[in-house]
């Protein structure tokens, strides 16, 4: 790996759009998207220890433990470190994610280049997810009271982290409300001029 690669932290709340904007970005400027929670989802659909280790958390909708998820992120980056780079995609979620995840792209030459926040309002969010719910077939999509948990977990842990990339001029925020297509637009137009 080297420091010409573009690592960009799609940031933002629960139902932001995170996952729908990366699958177009990935194609678009040919980076590697991670998905904690994706890669979550698989271990836990092929019962795997990680996977049965991370399902009390995520079924209540709080966070998996640190070191666990850093542990599993590493593993995916290693697996893909001839990448031109990745877009982390719910991860990091906390401070200590964040660290570790400058540390370990420092083992590979690179670093952050930016973090990418969609912004959306609360209540579009409990409706955008709630909806997600009658089809994503995710049990944490399907139930107001675990939704809302894994809001006040983003504001309580996760929210955070705009400091700590705004205090490295590394923090864009975007306008996520709208449609799907002008808002992978604007996002576009910001990774272009990175
Ligand atoms: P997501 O698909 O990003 O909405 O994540 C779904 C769930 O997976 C979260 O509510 C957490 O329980 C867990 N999870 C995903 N990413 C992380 C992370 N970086 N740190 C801790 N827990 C995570």
């Amino acid at each position: 790996m080297s420091k010409q690669m573009t690592n960009i932290v799609l940031f933002g709340p629960p139902g932001a759009g995170k996952g729908t904007q990366a699958n177009f970005l990935k194609e678009s400027f040919g980076l590697v998207h991670i998905s904690t929670g994706d890669v979550f989802r698989f271990n836990i659909k092929n019962a795997t220890d990680l996977g049965k280790l991370a399902q009390t958390y995520m079924d209540a909708g709080n966070l998996v433990p640190d070191q666990v998820t850093i542990d599993m992120l590493s593993a995916e980056v290693e697996k893909n470190r001839d990448s031109r780079g990745f877009i982390f995609d719910g991860f990091p979620r906390t401070v200590a994610q964040a660290k570790a995840l400058d540390v370990l792209l420092d083992q590979y030459h690179t670093a952050i280049t930016a973090m990418v926040a969609l912004e959306v309002p609360d209540e579009i969010l409990m409706q955008r997810l709630l909806e997600r719910g009658k089809t994503s077939g995710r049990p944490d999509d399907s139930n107001h009271e675990v939704i809302q948990n894994r809001i006040t977990a983003y504001y309580e842990n996760t929210a955070i982290l705009k400091n700590y990339y705004e205090s490295q001029d590394k923090y864009f925020g975007v306008d996520g409300v709208g449609q799907i297509n002008v808002i992978t637009n604007r996002l576009k137009e910001l990774i272009s001029s990175f």
